[in-house]
C-alpha cells in the first residue's frame, strides 16, 4: 500500500496527523484514507475508513509539497530561507525536485532545476540560533523588548545577505557598537557627516530599511547609549534624565514632543540594557557620601574644584583644562585623580567620562560630596 503526498483531515474525529492517504481515485478525484491507531506516537486515530475530495479543503499538502505547489500556482521566481533547510533532504531540496520532475515547473532563484543553491546565513543571538518554537535562543518579538525595532532590523538590513549575524545581547560591545552604528547612518542621513556619495546613497537606503514608521523629516537628538546609561542610572526616572539633559544642553531647551518621545525610548532602553545585559563596568551607584580616604595631594585638589564648582559657567572643555592644571599645580598624577574621584563617587576604580559624568550630576551636588572629602 503506497502513501500520497496529502494529509486528509479524519471526516470521524477531526484529527489530522493521524490519517493515512492510500490510494487516489482519479475517476471520482477522491482521496482514499484510513485514521491510524497506531501510526504516530503522539496521536491515536479512531480506525475510520473514508474517501475525501482534496480540493475543497478536507485536508492538506504535507510542507515539502506544499512548498513546490505554491510555486507554479502563484508564479514564484525568487524566494528565499535559512540555510538549513536548504541542506541535502532538506525542505527545499525535496520541494526543487518536485517542483522539476512532477510539476515541471523552474524552482524559483536561487534555485536551479539543477542545484538548490544556497539560503540565507543564520541570525544567532548569542551563538544561538533565534527560535521560538524549540524553546532555545531568543525568539524575535522577544528581541523587539530590549532592542527598538528600528534597530533590530537595521542589524539585518545592513548585513549582506550571506555573511553570518550573530547579536549578543549580553556583550557590551555588540550594544553599544550597534548603537553608535545606528547613530552614525541616521547622522549620515541627515546630511550631518560628510561621506562619498556611493556610501551616502547605501547608507541612506539602509537607513530607510529599517525604518519602521513615518522617515523623519528633521535629525532626532542623539544620546549614545552609554551616555544615557550613565544619566539614567543617576536620577532612575527617565523624565528627570531627560530635565538633566536639557540643562547640560545635551538637548535644547524647547524641544518638540516627538524628539522629547524619542530621547524617552532611548534612555528607557538603557536603563533596560543596565539591568539585564550591561557588564559591571557600565554600571554604578553614585555614592551621596564618600566613603573612601584619599591622599593628602589629590584631597587638596578635590578641596579646590569643589570651590570653583560652585561658580556658574564652568563649561565641559574649561573644566577638564582646570583638573589638568589642579593636578599639575598640586603634583598630582591625572591618572590618580580621576581613580580617586571614581572610588568617591562610584565606589569603582573607573566610570564614565570623568567631566560629562560631573555635569550630570550637577556641579553643585559633585561640590558638597567633595567638601565632605
Ligand atoms: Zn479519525
Amino acid at each position: 500500500m503506497g502513501t500520497l503526498p496529502f494529509n486528509p483531515i479524519c471526516q470521524n474525529c477531526g484529527k489530522i496527523g493521524t490519517t493515512h492517504a492510500y490510494e487516489w481515485d482519479s475517476k471520482r478525484e477522491l482521496v482514499k484514507y484510513r485514521c491510524e491507531p497506531d501510526m504516530v506516537s503522539w496521536a491515536k486515530g479512531c480506525g475510520h475508513e473514508g474517501e475525501v475530495s482534496p480540493y475543497s479543503g478536507g485536508g492538506k499538502l504535507p510542507w515539502k509539497v506544499e512548498w513546490a505547489a505554491k510555486w507554479p500556482t502563484v508564479g514564484v521566481v525568487c524566494e528565499l530561507a535559512g540555510k538549513d533547510h536548504f541542506t541535502k533532504g532538506g525542505s527545499r531540496s525535496i520541494a526543487v525536485a518536485i517542483s522539476v520532475e512532477v510539476l515541471d515547473f523552474p524552482p524559483p532563484f536561487p534555485s536551479t532545476p539543477k542545484d538548490t543553491g544556497r539560503g540565507y546565513e543564520f541570525f544567532t543571538v548569542g551563538g544561538k540560533k533565534m527560535s521560538t518554537s524549540k524553546g532555545t535562543g531568543m525568539g524575535f518579538a522577544e528581541m523587539t523588548d530590549y532592542l527598538p525595532a528600528d534597530m533590530l532590523r537595521y542589524l539585518l538590513v545592513r548585513t549582506r545577505p550571506k555573511a553570518k549575524v550573530d547579536f549578543d545581547p549580553l556583550d557590551d560591545n555588540d550594544m553599544i557598537l550597534l548603537y553608535d552604528r545606528y547613530d552614525t547612518t541616521q547622522r549620515i542621513y541627515h546630511g550631518k557627516e560628510s561621506v562619498s556619495e556611493r556610501e551616502f546613497e547605501q547608507e541612506k537606503r539602509i537607513y530607510e530599511f529599517s525604518a519602521i514608521e513615518k522617515m523623519e523629516k528633521k535629525m532626532p537628538p542623539q544620546i549614545s547609549l552609554t551616555y544615557a546609561a550613565t544619566v539614567i542610572q543617576i536620577y532612575r526616572d527617565v523624565k528627570k534624565a531627560a530635565k538633566i539633559l536639557q540643562k547640560t544642553g545635551h538637548l535644547p531647551k524647547n524641544i518638540p514632543s516627538n524628539d522629547l518621545d524619542y530621547v524617552s525610548k532611548r534612555l528607557e532602553f538603557a536603563k533596560q540594557w543596565v539591568e539585564k545585559f550591561a557588564s559591571d563596568r557600565y554600571k554604578f551607584e553614585l555614592q551621596e557620601k564618600p566613603r573612601v580616604k584619599v591622599e593628602a595631594g589629590v584631597r587638596k585638589v578635590m578641596k579646590v574644584l569643589a570651590v570653583k564648582l560652585e561658580r556658574d559657567g564652568l563649561k565641559e572643555d574649561k573644566l577638564l583644562n582646570l583638573i589638568y592644571d589642579l593636578c599639575k599645580d598640586n603634583d598630582v598624577k591625572t591618572r590618580e585623580f580621576f581613580r580617586s574621584m571614581y572610588n568617591i563617587l562610584i565606589n569603582k576604580d573607573y566610570g564614565p567620562r570623568l567631566v560629562p559624568f560631573i555635569l550630570s550630576i550637577g556641579k553643585k551636588r559633585i561640590a558638597k560630596i567633595l567638601r565632605e572629602v
